[in-house]
């Protein structure tokens, strides 16, 4: 077969070469259609299909034991000999089939009803040894559940040997569970730029493309794939030269990320010596864990929504407040931006039924979830709060869209600080309150806000779509997708001048931040905080050290007139090429 190259939108840069593996996920329960009931007729039926499913679970999960004795040892191959044994405990498995031949309930519900009963069971247990078993029959039950609906039976967090995933999406959940070590690259045949997956990948450091379309379903398990996360582009039966040149990119970018690595220490200063404060983005307390250990000067955007997300239920206060602290305490002193739940848009809620929309970025999404589930903000709000006790907290609220929202947003966190007050529980009684610029009306009316909140965050993902009418999401608008677009730019200088003009402060957590080229306008139009993917920091310090904060400060002026988005990236290119170094 000759080469072929299939072009897609590259999210995540990085040259990898490696083999195919493709990856279906397994249905979240309850997302599917599915059959409640069958015919008195399709018992025998019915159950030998459960009765394969749960052979091809069987052999499965004896496969994984052998390859984890080989490459983890005795002990953690035990772990999933243990799974094994719960699908020969005399109640689990057959509590299905009887299900079945007397209820007449269809396979899959059958696996789902009696899952969640021993699940649930286990979860009331006083002993945690087994109550943290709910979680393995839960996982049992997902692979019945897969091998049921045809799902392949590959599990992200199964991966030992280092693959190429191809799949027809990957939800963020998915995402998060990726090791880069083993996952090389992934390419999908759906997705946006910046979808959350995709801004999960640039996280991890794990190359991507995304919105490949239909040229990805001819790929086979195995065979030899080289991915361009930068161009965009999986390549198929590289020739033998391609493949060269690609090995040579892969050692050029090692090579890169070691004189990186020389600004990882180094704290963020321009050449005329302006300190400039780099945060991290993160989703997961690790995360903040290696923006400790990259050295940022703290988190300008903690994503708490990975954190339900994971879950079939949702997180109570104490798990909720356990997992703040634990990314205040990291942080050791410098600021944490905590999120509230940003749920909606592209990031579904197992443990929330959320209405399908047609517009879900236009809907029922963010603060708007908050202000209408007020139970679900007020605990968020007081987990976050009892966090401050033990760090720099700040308290951040998505998609503010109108004034009334922020107020009512500021009004809820009042009443949760009233509320601890009376309980005598510490927190931080200046926590800052600040909201993000993601919706054009709230950049609009920037001067407004800067009078009652303590911060901006500026969210260009999401600010150029609602400036520009572009879904973030759809591959086949993304060449619109632009935050260099001069409406964008002019949002931007509105929100960064009226923080200054009210003694507040502005910084900005979407990716913007995080691209190199864009940080002489960001420096002379003087934002005062930057939040970026951890694995973009050394790159944003390498730029900024070549830069003259007084000359970016007069440049902007110009970059602000020009007329469309390809004149400004072309003047900053040209900019960039004069720098000394
Ligand atoms: C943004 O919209 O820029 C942002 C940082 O939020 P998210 O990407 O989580 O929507
Ligand atoms: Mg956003």
């Amino acid at each position: 077969m000759r080469e072929q190259r299939i072009s897609g939108i590259g999210v995540s840069e990085g040259v990898r070469i490696g083999s195919a593996l493709r990856y279906s996920p397994v249905p979240a329960a309850g997302m599917e259609p599915e059959r409640e009931s069958i015919g008195p007729d399709e018992v025998t039926a019915e159950t030998a299909r459960l009765r394969q499913a749960k052979e091809a679970c069987a052999s499965e999960l004896q496969a994984m034991v052998e390859r984890t004795k080989r490459t983890l040892g005795e002990d953690k191959a035990g772990i999933i000999a243990g799974q094994l044994r719960f699908l020969d405990d005399p109640k689990f498995y057959p509590a299905m089939e009887r299900k079945i031949a007397e209820l007449h309930v269809a396979a899959d519900k059958a696996v789902r009803e009696v899952t969640e009963f021993y699940a649930a069971r286990l979860e009331s247990m006083a002993n945690e040894y087994m109550r943290e078993r709910a979680a393995d029959i839960r996982d049992i039950g997902g692979r019945l559940l897969s091998s049921l609906r045809g799902g392949t039976s590959v599990r992200l967090s199964d991966l030992r040997e280092p693959v190429i995933l191809v799949a027809d999406d990957l939800a963020p959940s998915d995402t998060v569970q990726l090791d880069p070590r083993v996952v090389l690259a992934f390419v999908t045949r759906v997705g946006g730029k910046t979808s959350h997956t995709a801004i999960l990948a640039r996280s991890l450091g794990i190359p991507a493309v995304v919105g490949a379309g239909d040229a990805l379903d001819a790929v086979r398990d195995g065979e030899t794939l080289v991915v361009d996360g930068g161009a965009g582009l999986c390549v198929r039966n590289p020739e033998a030269a391609y493949l060269r040149q690609a090995a040579e990119l892969q050692e050029q970018e090692r090579e890169l990320r070691d004189e990186l690595e020389a600004f990882r220490f180094r704290p963020a200063v321009t050449a005329d010596g302006q300190r400039v404060e780099l945060a991290a983005n993160i989703g997961t307390v690790p995360e903040a864990e290696a923006a400790a250990h990259a050295d940022a000067d703290g988190i300008g955007l903690y994503r708490t929504e990975f954190l339900f997300m994971g879950a079939s239920r949702l997180p109570d206060e104490e798990e909720q407040y356990a997992a703040y602290r634990q990314a205040a305490e990291a942080m050791t002193g410098r600021p944490v931006i905590i999120r509230t739940l940003d749920i909606g848009g592209d990031k579904e809620l197992p443990a929330l039924e959320l209405p399908k929309e047609t517009n879900p970025f236009l809907g029922y999404r963010a603060i708007r979830i908050g202000l209408d589930r007020p139970e679900l903000l007020r605990t968020q709000l007081r987990a976050i709060l009892r966090a401050s006790a033990h760090g720099s907290v700040k308290i951040m609220f998505p998609m503010i869209s109108s004034m009334d929202e922020w107020r009512k947003a500021k009004g809820a966190a009042h009443e949760a600080m009233e509320e601890l007050r009376r309980e005598g529980v510490d927190f931080d009684r200046n926590v800052e309150l600040g909201i993000m610029v993601e919706v054009p009306s709230t950049a609009v009316m920037a001067d407004s806000f800067a009078r009652e909140v303590d911060f901006f965050s500026i969210g260009t993902n999401d600010l150029v779509q609602y400036t520009l009418a572009v879904d973030r999401m759809n591959e086949k608008v993304a060449e619109l997708y632009d935050y260099f677009h001069p409406a964008v730019l002019e949002l931007i200088r509105r929100v960064i001048e009226a923080a200054r003009r009210h003694g507040k402060w502005a910084g900005m957590c979407g990716g913007m931040a995080g691209d190199p080229l864009a940080a002489p306008l960001l420096l002379g139009l003087g934002l005062d905080e930057w939040s970026m993917e951890t694995g973009a920091l050394p790159k944003v310090k390498r730029a900024l050290a070549q830069l003259n904060a007084e000359t970016c400060r007069e440049r902007a002026q110009h970059w602000l007139q020009l007329a469309t988005a390809d004149e400004v990236r072309r003047e900053l290119e040209r900019f960039r090429a004069q720098l000394p170094g």
